[in-house]
């Protein structure tokens, strides 16, 4: 509870940052996805509604009027970026808004709310004030966790089983296989061959495939270049001698597992207090059934991450401390009209069935939900053959014209999206769902066409409101 925060804090205080007042609680909120998934536009939207607030009715403390201000404050990790929320916000709010440039590594924010209590101890207490520290990361760097319980053998061979599936894939495989392990290492080879690996993990994902592992070569950050980012997996070799690609690759893993994962792991995963996991699942609805299927089970090796259970690195890591409470939000919603939103949060809800219901066992209290952090459309309904479609209308990113579009429906039943991977499965959301690239609406809409985002207000309900 609060008081156990405030008197860890305290002590953390003592022992670490004495600058932190003391007595002032903070939480610390984590935002995940994978790439592309809506991260950078949701923390920008929520700190913006935050510090403004005529838009968060359904945040209780706000509706009750008890949060008298929200400001930036110097975040308390001095090492660590700063989430460039002034940047983000002005691209947003430009004459011509466009969309900020996406997360690339870890960052930070700290937001500052003075609330007044609620209830009997308004009268007796003054305002207090929590400390917000958002934590902005990858989610692919969470798939890297299962890299920690792995060696080098095991997960090349799961990443070669992976990619005879994949576009582009069996090429690279063909490339892989027809390298030499057991010869000595020729570092222009090696650079070549992990760039043809790294290649075809952006090609997977550009394809709609989650699971591509490790999570640094997709988003390298100051580690751009470095050896530890420069393996591949390779078929097992028998005793392959010191010095050759095999073993160098195999001590390059381990390094990537023991400078790279670890650290992320200790210094900022495991002192997360609430979450967000961001998901493009309408995304990856439209991409296919292979793409939902590999969105499905990436999202469950995800997961992992707050079972602590299933992975021994993490349980010794964190020592019992977990996450409170996640929330797992289908990011885009304003794609579709509200009819269909119920049937997301559905998909939502099936595709992270099996990993809720661990997470509740392990303490945390979860929930699904369907969010536009900004919402780019308006709703419309269009006469289509005698009847009436439900459509959504934007400004398209690329003419700067004003259009009406159906994406097509999402199926009643969620199951039929999950487990059929097989070719020729029913296609979903196959309408103008590719064309409709809109570009952000200016973050002020017209009295009656609703408020700029989607259950913004919800979502930090669930994630903060408590403390509030
Ligand atoms: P990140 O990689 O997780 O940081 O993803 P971003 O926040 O950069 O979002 C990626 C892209 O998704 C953006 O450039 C937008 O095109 C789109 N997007 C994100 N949030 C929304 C939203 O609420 N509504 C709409 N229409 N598009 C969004």
């Amino acid at each position: 509870g609060a008081i156990a925060d405030t008197l860890t804090r305290s002590v953390e205080n003592v022992t670490g940052t004495l600058s932190e007042t003391f007595f002032e609680p903070t939480l610390r909120l984590g935002v995940t996805g994978l790439s592309r998934a809506g991260k950078t536009v949701f923390i920008t939207s929520l700190v913006a509604n935050l510090m403004d607030r005529a838009r968060m009715a359904q945040l209780v403390a706000e509706s009750e009027q008890r949060i008298l201000s929200a400001f930036l404050q110097p975040q308390p990790d001095d090492t660590l970026p700063r989430f460039d929320y002034e940047t983000h916000l002005g691209a947003l709010t430009a004459r011509t808004p466009h969309w900020p440039d996406s997360t690339r590594a870890v960052s930070e924010l700290r937001l500052s709310l003075k609330i007044r209590p609620a209830g009997l101890l308004a009268g007796l207490q003054g305002p207090r004030t929590l400390h917000l520290d958002i934590v902005d990361y990858p989610g692919e760097w969470l798939l890297d966790l299962s890299l920690m319980d792995k060696s080098y053998a095991e997960w090349s061979q799961d990443m070669l089983e992976r990619l005879e599936l994949r576009p582009g894939g069996p090429e690279t495989l063909d490339r892989i296989r027809a390298e030499d392990g057991s010869a000595e290492l020729d570092e222009t080879r090696a650079r070549a061959l992990s760039e043809a690996y790294t290649q075809s993990l952006h090609a997977a994902r550009n394809a709609g495939f989650s699971d591509c592992s490790p999570g640094r070569f997709l988003l390298p950050g100051e580690l751009e270049g470095s050896p530890v980012l420069t393996f591949a997996p390779l078929p097992a070799v028998s005793g392959a001698p010191r010095r050759s690609l095999y073993r160098e690759f195999e001590r390059r893993y381990d390094s990537y597992k023991s400078r790279v994962v670890k650290p992320f792991f200790r210094d900022h995963f495991s002192r997360i207090d609430r979450q967000i996991v961001l998901v493009d699942a309408l995304g990856a609805i439209h991409a296919g059934p292979r793409a939902m299927e590999d969105l499905r089970r990436t999202l469950a090796e995800i997961l992992t991450a707050f079972r602590p259970g299933t992975n021994a690195f993490l349980t010794n890591l964190l020592m019992g401390k977990r996450v409170e409470k996640i929330l797992f939000a289908a990011t885009k919603a304003d794609h579709l009209h509200h009819l269909q939103h119920g049937r997301l949060t559905g998909i939502m809800e099936a595709l992270t069935r099996e990993a809720r219901d661990r997470a509740r066992f392990a303490g945390a209290e979860t929930q699904a939900m369907s969010i536009a952090a900004l919402r780019a459309t308006t709703e419309q309904m269009m006469p289509h053959q005698g009847s009436e479609l439900p459509c959504v209308r934007g400004t398209l990113m690329d003419s700067g014209k004003q259009a009406a579009f159906y994406p097509g429906e999402l199926p009643e039943d969620p199951t039929h999206l999950l487990g059929s991977a097989r070719e020729g499965a029913e296609k979903w959301l196959d309408q103008d769902y590719s064309v409709m690239n809109f570009a952000p609406a200016p973050l002020t809409l017209k009295p009656g066409e609703g408020p700029p985002h989607i259950r913004l207000d919800r979502a930090a309900q669930f994630l903060i409101g408590d403390r509030l």
